[in-house]
C-alpha cells in the first residue's frame, strides 16, 4: 500500500462510521505554546477545552505535524521524523473507550483486501495505563487477547495531558513486535522493536495540577469525555511496506536515491552514511513543508527551526561527499512525492524553491567566508608549533562568521590538528548566559528568547551559526 492508499482508507474507515472528515490545518496555527502544530488534535483543542462547540461530535483528519525535539533521533531510529502525519479520530463527548478500541482494532486487523492494515494479530501488542482496569478489560474483551499480551505502561508513557490544568486521561497505545532483530524479548523499553504506531488518548479527567508527567492531581471527571487518537501515517506506511524504516517509504526513498546518485555512495553500506541520508530525506521534506505553510529562514524561533533543517541537509550531503547546490536536485523529488496529496507544492513552487535555495547559497558562502578564516588560523597554529586549535578561535569562527563548529572540528581533524572543544563550549555557555540576562532585562524580550533558546537547546549543541540576535525578533 502506497502512503496515499493508507491516507484514503483511514478516512474511509472513519467516514463509514459517521466521522467527519477535517483537511489538515496549516502546520503554523497561532498557539503561544507551540512553534508548530505538534498533534493532530491541536487544531481541535478549542473543542477539548469547552471553548467553543464543534460543528460535528465526530471528525476524523490526516494532520501535518511537526516535531524539533525529535530532530536528534532522526536517521538513528527507525520511526522519528521531524516532519509526519498524524492520522487521527475525534470524539467530541460522543462514543469512549470501548467504540474507540473497535474502530482502531478493526482497522488494524482487517485483510488489506477489505480495506485494512492486515496486521498479523499475534504480533500486536496493545498496552494501558497501569491501572486503567476499563481499558484492560475492553481490549481483552474485544481483541481476545490474553492477559500478558497488554502491556502496562506508567503515566510517563501512558497518561496525556497539556501539561497545564485542564483536560487529561490514560492513554492506549498499539505495538507491534518487529521481532528480535530489533531488541530482547518482551522488553517494550526496547522501542524500535515494539514500534508504537497508534496513540489512543481518553480524555475523561479533569486536572487541577500538573508538576510533571508523572506527578498531577486528578480533581474529578470531565462532564464531557473525549476521544483524541493519533496514528503515524509513516509507521504504518513502512510496517506494510515491507522496509526498515519510515525514511524507506514510497514518498521519502526517492530523495535517498537522488542522494546516492549525486554523492556516488551506497545507502546501505555504511552506517554513518545511512544516518545521513536519512537526514537528507527527512529535512528536505520537512523544510519544504515549512517554507510552504509560510516559514522563512530566519534567526527566531520557527525561522531558525528552518534555517537549521536546511543547513543540516546540506550539511549531511557535504558529508556524503557532494558539495555542489544540492537542494536543487532533491527537493523537487520530495515534491513530486508529497505534491499529490499537497497540492500547494506544485502551485506555490516558485516560491518554496526560491527561499529553499537562496538559503544553501547563503550557507556555501558562509562556508567559503569560514574556510579562509580557518585556513588562516590553521596556518599560524602550525607556524608555531601548535597542534591544538583554541577554544577562542573555535568561537571566534562560530561567533563572527557562523562557522559551524562540527565543520571546524572535521577540517582540524583532515590537517591532524585537535580542537579545544571544552574551551569553545564554555564560551558558548557564556555568551547564551548573556543572552539570557539580556533578554530578561528588556521588557517583553523574554518569550521569543526562551522560545528561541528552547529550540535551540532541543536541536543539540552542535549550533551551526550565528547572527542572531535572541531579543530581537526578525523573522
Ligand atoms: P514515540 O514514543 O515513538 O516517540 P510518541 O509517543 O511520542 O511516539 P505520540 O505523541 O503518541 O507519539 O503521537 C501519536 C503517533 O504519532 C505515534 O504513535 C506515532 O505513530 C506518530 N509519531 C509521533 N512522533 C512521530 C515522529 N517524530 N515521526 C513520525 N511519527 C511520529
Ligand atoms: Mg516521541
Ligand atoms: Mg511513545
Ligand atoms: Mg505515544
Amino acid at each position: 500500500m502506497d502512503t496515499a492508499e493508507i491516507r484514503r482508507r483511514f478516512v474511509a474507515h472513519f467516514e463509514r462510521d459517521g466521522h467527519t472528515p477535517v483537511p489538515s490545518a496549516s502546520l503554523l496555527l497561532d498557539d503561544p505554546n507551540l512553534l508548530f502544530v505538534n498533534a493532530g488534535m491541536v487544531p481541535f483543542k478549542p473543542y477539548f477545552l469547552g471553548q467553543e462547540t464543534p460543528p460535528y461530535t465526530r471528525a476524523a483528519s490526516v494532520q501535518k505535524c511537526v516535531r524539533t525535539p525529535d530532530i536528534e533521533d532522526v536517521g538513528k531510529t527507525s520511526r522519528h521524523g521531524t516532519f509526519f502525519e498524524m492520522c487521527g479520530n475525534f470524539s467530541f463527548g460522543d462514543y469512549f473507550k470501548e467504540h474507540a478500541i473497535e474502530l482502531a482494532w478493526d482497522l488494524v486487523t482487517k485483510s488489506q483486501a477489505d480495506g485494512g492494515w492486515g496486521f498479523d494479530e499475534s504480533k500486536l501488542y496493545p498496552s494501558i495505563l497501569d491501572g486503567d482496569d476499563e481499558a484492560l478489560h475492553l481490549w481483552k474483551k474485544i481483541t481476545g487477547l490474553p492477559d500478558d499480551r497488554i502491556a502496562r505502561l506508567g503515566p510517563k508513557e501512558n497518561y496525556w495531558s497539556m501539561g497545564v490544568p485542564g483536560p487529561g486521561g490514560p492513554c492506549s497505545e498499539l505495538l507491534i513486535d518487529r521481532g528480535p532483530a530489533y531488541g530482547p524479548d518482551g522488553d517494550f523499553s526496547a522501542e524500535d522493536r515494539y514500534l508504537e504506531f497508534w496513540n489512543l488518548v481518553f480524555m475523561q479527567d479533569e486536572l487541577s495540577a500538573v508538576r510533571s508527567k508523572e506527578d498531577f492531581d486528578i480533581a474529578g471527571s470531565l462532564p464531557k469525555k473525549n476521544i483524541d487518537t493519533g496514528m503515524g501515517l509513516e509507521r504504518v506506511a513502512f510496517l506494510t511496506q515491507g522496509v526498515d524504516n519510515m525514511y524507506e517509504i514510497d514518498v521519502m526513498f526517492p530523495v535517498i536515491q537522488m542522494a546516492e546518485q549525486l554523492s556516488g555512495r551506497r545507502y546501505g553500506a555504511d552506517p554513518e552514511d545511512d544516518i545521513r541520508f536519512r537526514v537528507v530525506a527527512d529535512h528536505v521534506r520537512s523544510s519544504m513543508m515549512l517554507i510552504s505553510d509560510g516559514v522563512t529562514p530566519g534567526n527566531e524561533a520557527r525561522g531558525y527551526v528552518l534555517r537549521r533543517l536546511l543547513r543540516r541537509a546540506v550539511r549531511s550531503m557535504r558529508l556524503l561527499g557532494y558539495e555542489d547546490p544540492a537542494l536543487p536536485e532533491l527537493m523537487p523529488i520530495s515534491r513530486d512525492k508529497m505534491g499529490e496529496t499537497y497540492t500547494a507544492l506544485h502551485q506555490d513552487w516558485e516560491r518554496i524553491s526560491t527561499v529553499a535555495y537562496a538559503e544553501e547559497q547563503a550557507f556555501r558562502q558562509t562556508l567559503r567566508a569560514g574556510t579562509s578564516i580557518f585556513d588562516l588560523a590553521t596556518t599560524e597554529l602550525k607556524e608555531s608549533g601548535g597542534t591544538q586549535l583554541s577554544g577562542d578561535k573555535a568561537f571566534a569562527l562560530h561567533d563572527t562568521y557562523g562557522f559551524p563548529i562540527d565543520i571546524t572540528l572535521e577540517m582540524a581533524a583532515e590537517q591532524g590538528l585537535s580542537v579545544d572543544e571544552e574551551g569553545f563550549r564554555r564560551l558558548m555557555n557564556e555568551q547564551r548566559q548573556r543572552a539570557k540576562d539580556d533578554a530578561r532585562s528588556k521588557k517583553g524580550a523574554h518569550r521569543d528568547a526562551s522560545a528561541y533558546r528552547e529550540v535551540a537547546d532541543s536541536m543539540g549543541h552542535a549550533v551551526e551559526f550565528t547572527g542572531y540576535d535572541v531579543t530581537t525578533d526578525e523573522g
